[in-house]
């Protein structure tokens, strides 16, 4: 049996980026940015002041209470009249940019306002306070995001106050996706009694549009080889295949052979891990085919541990290599036999606001409820010795989504 890592450098490494397109910045979230982002403008573009109040020169309020009179008024969006003079304070609202020959902006709650004069009555008068410098977030020409980012809420924020309205962002991968079983039927469909709802296909359609690329489903083949052979048609101009149960030595078990007759290289191996074990991988010209266990729970696992990871690459997104957190068990494990485990398990905080984690008692790979419930997955190598609560084991989180604010 091969090892999860090793599988993992068999895969990963043959998906390569696919290239870029433009697309309009409300389109943008979520998509894998493909060039260095300048900005077109400065930030603030003029020294700003940050509060409502006045403008004045910090000399001329040395000593307190300081009468000045007011002489202009200046809003966000409109530019001083003129310079400030000593002896004067101009009116200001916050965004506004702050006049020549003023340094310092007293907030109105420390004033009192009567007719055209001011009367500065309390409060710090230091020169520069509340005063954004022009270009203290960024300036023209400045590369403030880096290619190979999945862009944020954040990012799509700052890309609009760059002024950057199109971007080139990484094509979304099509990944195609076939279902195979004569016992599979669609969501919605009628349900023979000895069929099943095939859940995978429509499952990880959404796993890989959680991942940044577009699903292609090509529906359900049954298990013969000319209608495997039909619906492997559809993969054309696809930029990865995954075929989903079928792949391994029962009589049933045709995608490999169907895969073989039209010329794909492949590889079958066991891989030692569970759920999962049975995993394909090659080629079938062009394209990438890997091929996942039927199993609802195995496929999904399957999918976060060697799709993803392929997707990521197609999408030229630059890979921070982040161990997986660790957190405190809840509760004791047995020892693990030789496949490495992925334990569907709760996360939880205890009373000290510590994570804690805990298997489900049923660890079953058709047991779809369960991987719903799970926040997290407990990773357990081969041969770990049993662990007691309190100890702590790596975890592969769940939740979250690849999307984020
Ligand atoms: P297979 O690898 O084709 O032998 O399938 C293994 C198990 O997974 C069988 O119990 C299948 O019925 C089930 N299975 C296969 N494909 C799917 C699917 N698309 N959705 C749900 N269950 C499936
Ligand atoms: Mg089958």
């Amino acid at each position: 049996m091969l090892s999860v890592a090793e599988a993992t450098d068999k895969i990963v490494p043959a998906f390569a980026p696919i290239g870029a397109e433009l697309v309009s910045l409300d389109q943008a979230f979520g998509r894998v940015l493909a060039e260095p982002l300048t900005a077109r403008l400065t930030q603030p573009p003029a020294d700003v002041t940050a509060m409502d109040g006045y403008a004045i020169r910090a000399a001329d309020a040395a000593a307190l209470p300081a009468r000045l009179k007011v002489t202009m008024n200046i809003a966000a969006g409109y530019a001083p009249p003129g310079a400030l003079k000593s002896g004067e304070a101009a009116r200001i609202f916050t965004g506004a940019p702050v006049p020549d020959g003023a340094d310092t902006i007293v907030i109105q709650e420390n004033t009192d306002r009567d007719g055209d004069w001011v009367t500065i009555r309390e409060g710090d008068r230091n020169p520069g306070q509340h005063i954004r410098r022009a270009g203290f977030d960024f300036k023209t020409g400045d590369v403030v995001l880096r290619p190979g980012r999945r862009l944020s809420v954040r990012d799509i924020a700052l890309a609009a106050a760059m002024n950057r309205p199109w971007l080139n962002v990484s094509r979304r991968p099509r990944v195609a996706l076939l279902s195979t079983g004569d016992e599979l039927v669609n969501p919605g469909d009628a349900v023979g009694p000895a069929q099943i709802i095939g859940s995978n296909g429509i499952g990880l359609a959404a796993f890989v549009t959680a991942c940044g690329a577009e699903p292609v489903n090509l529906g359900i083949a049954r298990d013969t080889m000319a209608d495997l052979d039909r619906h492997l048609d559809a993969a054309n101009g696809c930029d990865a295949l995954v075929t989903l149960g079928g792949a391994s030595v029962g009589d049933h078990d045709l995608v490999q052979k169907a895969l073989k007759a039209r010329a794909a290289q492949l590889d079958f191996w066991k891989i030692a891990m569970r759920p999962g074990k049975p995993v394909m991988f090659g080629r079938l010209g062009a394209l990438n085919v890997l091929g996942l266990p039927g199993n609802p729970v195995s496929s999904i696992v399957t999918a976060t541990l060697f799709l993803k990871p392929a997707i990521e690459r197609m999408l030229g997104l630059a890979q921070a290599a982040q161990p997986n957190p660790k957190v405190v068990l809840g509760r004791d494990l047995r020892a693990n036999d030789l496949r490495q485990d992925y334990m569907r398990a709760r996360l939880t905080t205890d009373a000290a606001g510590r994570a804690t984690v805990a298997p489900f008692d049923k660890q079953d790979s058709a047991m779809l409820s369960l991987l719903a419930g799970a926040d997290c997955l407990i990773i357990r190598p081969p041969h770990a010795p049993a662990a007691k609560a309190g100890e702590l084991v790596e975890v592969l989180i769940l939740g979250g989504g690849c999307l984020s604010i």
